[in-house]
């Protein structure tokens, strides 16, 4: 490291490992090769510098410090694992990845009221392992691609299928080291010695917790989880809807049924290339450069047995309750049913590899392929209401505005319970210059054009928040400026995961930040 720019980096490098025992770094080549987002745009910078990899206790607060004194940047990643959102890379070159893999510990899994405590390296595998081994009859929540880390997943408002899927919404307590070094424990974790860390959020005064999710205020050191006790029995319904006008209706119906509590996860519906993308690549279909048109969408669906709309949902509880309302949802999901309703059931004693659990696995990965060899994605998540005009007019209006720039659609609906998340995956080949300018152009389209119907996005890469957080505008983007203040509150350096809160802020490369304040 000799340039000047990087003297900053050699005193902060040299400081953090004088004062820990136990600390890995990387820096030039090993480390753009563990670091670098595997799905980027090419028109996208990515050149990580260097990474520390701490194993726990103090080393944290100490690298936070001795970062605030160089004026050295941090980007802290979990697992890294973050595929189709930026991946364990910082934004542009702007910082040192703070990897906290090594920190992995399982520190804590309560039965009885169903919650654990992890530190960040704990990946959805690991907690699925250790459940499993202990026979221990709680259900894990994962995500699609699951070799990512519960922390950070939850952190980023990562969805999975159950009734616990909206993971940000499951954390109840977390230890944080803030921008300045400092300590904390939210909710009544700041009570020492309290057994009550997992069971309220709140201590006196506001839930902090959601305060560090999306956010670059800290590094969490220590997460508390709350898990889904093994129900009595379970039920998973799939159909297939051939009518792509169909989906207002479907919508409707399962949005009646969640209301109603016959319906217990948040009801998934994705379009046909989302299921296509993991059992085929694009050019099985077409070699066109553009959009698949009518006629090979519909050969594709006929060959692979898809409708234009694959629904699947699932229901858990005593088994009466699962076959009262299983007759419910099964009369009511019919007449969407082109080819039946498929359902399966599981009743505790049976296999557990029956049951309607997440089992984490890496197969979901198998979709970045579409393009081809160079294939990657990036993925937008937008909130709308649970309205199936509504539901029908974004699918639209994305439809066309993808076609437009040649990209597919790859999309899924997930119901909550006041409003649908919209997640749609663009996928390209990451080798195509002109193909990945297309994608960061529809990218930004797609943001302003929800916008413009009234609709924000609640989860995208670091390189698009400043888009996305520029149309939350009212009162001169007043939650912005508020934003800006917490953060000059807890990060007087603006030392954590600079440009990852989406203000506007000028991304400064290492070298030409202030020297020790
Ligand atoms: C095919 C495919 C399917 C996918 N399906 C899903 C899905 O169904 N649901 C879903 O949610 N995601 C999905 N993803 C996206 C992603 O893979 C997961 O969300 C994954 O869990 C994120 O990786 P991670 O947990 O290792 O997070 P990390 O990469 O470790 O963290 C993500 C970000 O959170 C912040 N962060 C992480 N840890 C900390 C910390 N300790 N302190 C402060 N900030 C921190 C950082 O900004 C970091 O960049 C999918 C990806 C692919 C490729």
């Amino acid at each position: 490291v000799t340039s000047p720019d990087d003297r900053a980096l050699s005193r902060f490098l040299a400081d953090v490992e004088r004062r820990s025992s136990d600390l890995e770094i990387l820096t030039g080549d090993d480390c753009v090769r563990r670091y670098s987002d595997p799905f980027r745009l090419r028109s996208l910078g990515d050149g990580t510098v260097a990474a520390v990899r701490p194993s726990g206790g103090t080393a944290i607060q100490d690298i936070v410090r001795s970062a605030n004194e160089h004026g050295v940047p941090l980007w802290p990643i979990s697992r890294g694992e973050n595929l189709g959102y930026g991946g364990s890379a910082s934004f542009g070159d702007a910082a040192v990845i703070l990897d906290l893999s090594r920190m992995n510990r399982i520190l804590a899994v309560n039965v009885e009221d169903a919650f654990c405590l992890v530190e960040p390296g704990v990946s959805f595998v690991d907690m699925h392992d250790h459940l499993q081994r202990h026979d221990l009859p709680l259900w894990l929540s994962v995500p699609g691609y699951g070799l990512g880390s519960m922390v950070g997943n939850a952190l980023e408002r990562g969805v999975g299928n159950s009734p616990y899927g909206d993971h940000a919404s499951q954390i109840c307590g977390l230890e944080v080291v803030l921008g300045d070094g400092e300590l904390v424990r939210t909710g009544m974790g700041a009570l020492s010695g309290s057994g009550m860390w997992q069971r309220q959020r709140a201590a006196l005064g506001p839930r902090y917790d959601e305060l560090f999710v999306q956010s670059g205020y800290g590094v969490v050191t220590k997460m508390g989880l709350w898990l889904m006790p093994q129900p009595e029995a379970s039920a998973a319904i799939e159909i297939e809807l051939s009518d792509r006008d169909g989906l207002g209706g479907l919508v409707e119906t399962l949005t009646s049924l969640k209301r109603q509590a016959y319906i217990q996860d948040s009801p998934v519906i994705a379009s046909f290339l989302t299921m296509a993308a993991l059992r085929s690549v694009r050019s099985d279909w077409s070699d066109e450069r553009r959009a698949l048109n009518l006629e090979e969408s519909r050969r594709l669906r006929d060959a692979l047995g898809l409708g234009w709309w694959n629904a699947r949902t699932r229901l858990y509880g005593p088994v009466d309750m699962v076959e009262l309302c299983l007759g419910h949802v099964e009369k009511a999901l019919r007449p969407f049913a082109d080819s039946g309703v498929r359902v399966s059931r599981w009743r505790r004693g049976e296999p557990i590899e029956n049951a309607h659990r997440g089992i984490p696995s890496g197969g979901g990965l198998a979709n970045a392929q579409w393009c081809g060899e160079g294939g990657a994605h990036v993925d937008l998540a937008v909130a709308l209401p649970l309205s199936g005009a509504e539901a029908m007019r974004h699918a639209l209006r994305v439809m066309d505005l993808l076609e437009s720039v040649g990209v597919d659609y790859h999309s899924a609906f997930y119901l909550r319970e006041r409003h649908m998340l919209n997640i749609v995956q663009l996928l390209f080949d990451r080798n195509d210059t002109a193909m990945c300018e297309a994608v960061e152009a529809a990218y930004k389209m797609l943001i302003i054009d929800a916008s413009m119907r009234g609709y924000g996005v609640t989860r995208a890469p670091a390189h698009f928040r400043a888009d996305a957080m520029a149309v939350f505008d009212f009162a001169d983007h007043a939650l912005s400026r508020m934003g800006a203040r917490i953060k000059a509150a807890l990060d007087p350096g603006a030392i954590l995961s600079p440009g990852k809160d989406g203000f506007p802020a000028e991304i400064r490369p290492i070298g030409s930040l202030p020297t020790a304040r």
